[in-house]
């Protein structure tokens, strides 16, 4: 239907009216809204391939009504503003739905949640709406009827008038029942409306299933719901997980052909309850029956910090007037009904173009390629450069200079490079050629057999020192007060450090002569670096920036000696003995202990007064509450942050693992709480606690 050339420019378009770049008439930019908005309709509809985001797609749709609001001369009959909704593919029989199925206006802030309560209290004339708040699933949408109890037709949304029919393949979705008892409520014939979905859980486990055999993966679940309900072979869209949620009554009649909306069923949560217990899955259970509009935005708020815990994947929430009578009142509009309206949640993805590749080199030499974005403001942070982890990760995403990324942001998590999109390069793209030798020292780069990492091997390596000393302070390590990352990396350029010694004979004199420190500030700096000294061995430990040696690894291995020393005479075979450290470890601290130079790094820096003993005051646990249990903690944590969480656990004799697996006994959730979560509950050995179960458990 579009030519390679017209998909080129309609992308290339697109960006530019996302971006607001070129000045045009408000005739020229309808038009060009349009082609647009027409072009991805029929890459979301017919292809099921969209090349744009739905936030984009919405704000350029937005753009078009406000600009036809403005200048109605500008109006076209056949304008995508025009239509109910969007596309249609002509491979199943065409049917008209019963009542037509409208979309939803958009909204994005309590202030538009306000701004809806006051034009519905406006339409009706009433003085307080009840508002039923549901999530809004993000899938296909469908709409049943049923007469007679019986299934008789299931269709797509098509544009909103007619759909395509589907009804054998809605047959082979088990939660679609084939009768209901809708005779039971004196209903003769009803159509309902829901979204068609792939639970997150099952959608991840048909990728993989796809990746295992070679497959081309599945871009996102609401893609692969609409394909899978579309395909010719309803046998296997059942086997495809596909579920229909119904949330919606839009026509109920009794055997007189007289309306039962409204006299009978009274409100919208009643109609969702009367499918309930009809056998439809419905949201039942997550929506709220909210007095008004704070407590509307109230309840949306919530599900929004908790939206990632939720099955199904959600866009947002759906307020509706609760009271049918009064829904009727409000009317619709050709696009959406005026009782409703969507509230989007904070987008998780957003697209970029990646302008560089730089390499950074860390404190064991591995060389980290980072991308180099167009900054993207994504929940709340301004991005502008990602890890792109490896070279393997470059290839396995075909990332190339100039490609449009997908950025991927969902609550704490930090900010992933999902993929690109190929559909947008225009040519001027180039390959990522990884550097094969080191950035910082010029070495040539190493890589082993098993890992997918490239090195630089040289231990005088400037970048590695810098990384290394700045670790060595870090609050994870020596937690050296006053001396931060900046002060290091000055402090090197200067000269004044040279090696991790070198951090306790600082020229204090020199420094006190340097711009923007004084007698004050050189007094604390000097104080933080004493203080510091008296430090438990596992910091030291964990300080010396040993490969594969973190934390808690530190902590194992300090448990297990007297001073640091004693890590010398260690047989790899000791290692390995030692609980929590398995062969790759246990090597790497071998390797470590056996390097003349870091033994004689250990015993300057106990000349120079660093604590390397184990102190009895040292010990991590307090008493034995939790001795032999193993603890992680996932989402965000309200009653303490994740330090305190550690220190609370190990201070009651528990240990801390960092993934889930069968050793783990307790998982601590907070909000938000992603796949550990998930991947726990599949584990009956775990136990799952709040934070408050917790606090319980060590009283
Ligand atoms: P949009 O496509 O962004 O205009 O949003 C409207 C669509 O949201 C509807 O056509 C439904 O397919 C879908 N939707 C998802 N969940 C709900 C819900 N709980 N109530 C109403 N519509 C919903
Ligand atoms: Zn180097």
């Amino acid at each position: 239907m579009y030519s390679e050339e017209q998909q080129q420019h309609l992308n290339h378009l697109t960006q530019q009216l996302v971006k607001h770049t070129g000045h045009q008439s408000a005739k020229q930019k309808t038009e060009e809204l349009r082609q647009v908005i027409n072009y991805h309709d029929w890459r979301y509809y017919a292809l099921s391939q969209p090349v744009i985001l739905d936030v984009d797609y919405d704000k350029l749709f937005k753009e078009l009504k406000d600009l036809e609001k403005e200048h109605p001369e500008l109006i076209s009959p056949d304008s995508p503003t025009q239509r109910v909704a969007r596309g249609l593919t002509d491979d199943f029989k065409q049917v008209s739905h019963l009542v037509s199925m409208l979309s939803l206006d958009n909204s994005y802030n309590a202030e538009d949640v306000l701004a809806f309560d006051k034009s519905v209290k406006k339409l009706t004339g009433a003085e307080h709406v009840a508002y039923c708040v549901e999530p809004k699933f993000d899938g296909s949408s469908i709409a049943l009827v049923y007469e007679n109890d019986m299934l008789i037709r299931a269709a797509t949304r098509g544009d909103g008038a007619v759909g395509e029919d589907i009804t054998n393949n809605a047959k082979a979705l088990a939660s679609i029942p084939l009768s209901a008892k809708f005779s039971a409520f004196g209903i003769h014939k009803i159509e309902i409306r829901g979204e068609v979905i792939i639970q997150k859980e099952v959608f991840e486990r048909i990728n993989n299933e796809r990746k295992a055999k070679g497959e081309k993966l599945f871009q996102n679940s609401r893609n692969t719901a609409s394909g899978s309900l579309r395909l010719k072979d309803p046998n296997e869209s059942a086997t495809r997980g596909l579920e229909a949620v119904l949330y919606h009554v839009s026509l109920a009649e009794d055997k007189d052909g007289k309306d039962l909306l409204r006299e009978q069923l009274h409100t919208h949560y009643h109609t969702i309850e009367v499918l309930y217990k009809c056998g439809f899955k419905t949201p039942i259970h997550e929506l709220k029956v909210c007095k008004g509009a704070d407590e509307a935005t109230e309840f949306i708020n919530l599900w929004e910090t908790k939206r990632n815990t939720f099955s199904i994947e959600t866009d947002g929430m759906v307020i509706k007037v609760n009271d049918l009578k009064l829904q009727q009142k409000c009317g619709s509009t050709t696009h959406h009904p005026r009782w409703a309206m969507a509230y989007k949640f904070q987008a998780k993805q957003a697209q970029s173009k990646l302008i560089d590749v730089e390499y950074q080199v860390g404190r064991t030499g591995a060389v980290t390629p980072v991308a180099k974005i167009e900054p993207v403001a994504l929940a709340g942070v301004t991005i502008s450069s990602i890890s792109l982890h490896n070279e393997e990760f470059i290839k396995e995403k075909d990332i190339h200079l100039g490609d449009t990324v997908i950025v991927e942001r969902a609550g704490e998590v930090i900010p992933y490079i999902m993929g690109v999109v190929p559909e947008l390069r225009d040519g001027s793209q180039r390959d990522i050629h990884f550097p094969r030798h080191c950035p910082s020292c010029k070495s040539e780069l190493i890589k082993t057999e098993e890992e997918a990492i490239w090195r630089c091997d040289n231990a005088d390596c400037p970048a590695q020192t810098e990384e290394r000393a700045i670790h060595f302070v870090s609050k994870d390590a020596l937690d050296i007060d006053g001396l931060g990352r900046s002060i290091v990396i000055d402090f090197i350029e200067r000269g004044f450090i040279k090696n991790l010694e070198d951090i306790y004979r600082l020229p204090y004199d020199e420094i006190l002569k340097l711009e923007g420190w004084g007698e004050k500030s050189v007094e604390n700096l000097k104080k933080g670096i004493e203080d510091a000294k008296g430090r438990p061995i596992w910091r030291l430990i964990n300080a010396f920036g040993i490969r594969l040696v973190g934390v808690t690894t530190s902590k194992d291995i300090a448990g297990h000696i007297k001073e640091v020393l004693d890590l010398q005479k260690l047989s790899l075979e000791d290692l390995t003995n030692i609980e929590g450290i398995g062969p790759k470890v246990a090597q790497s601290i071998y390797d470590f202990f056996q390097t003349e130079s870091n033994i004689h790094l250990i015993k300057e820096l106990e000349r120079l007064g660093v604590n390397t003993k184990n102190r009895p005051e040292d010990s991590l646990a307090k008493n034995n509450k939790l001795e032999g249990k193993t603890f992680l903690f996932t989402g965000s944590l309200q009653q303490f942050n994740r330090d305190r969480a550690k220190q609370l656990v190990e201070e009651n004799g528990g240990k801390l693992l960092s993934s889930v697996s069968a050793n783990l006994n307790y998982l601590v959730v907070g909000e938000d709480a992603g796949s550990k979560l998930t991947k726990a509950k599949k584990i009956p050995s775990i136990t799952v606690l709040t934070e408050d179960e917790f606090l319980n458990l060590i009283g």
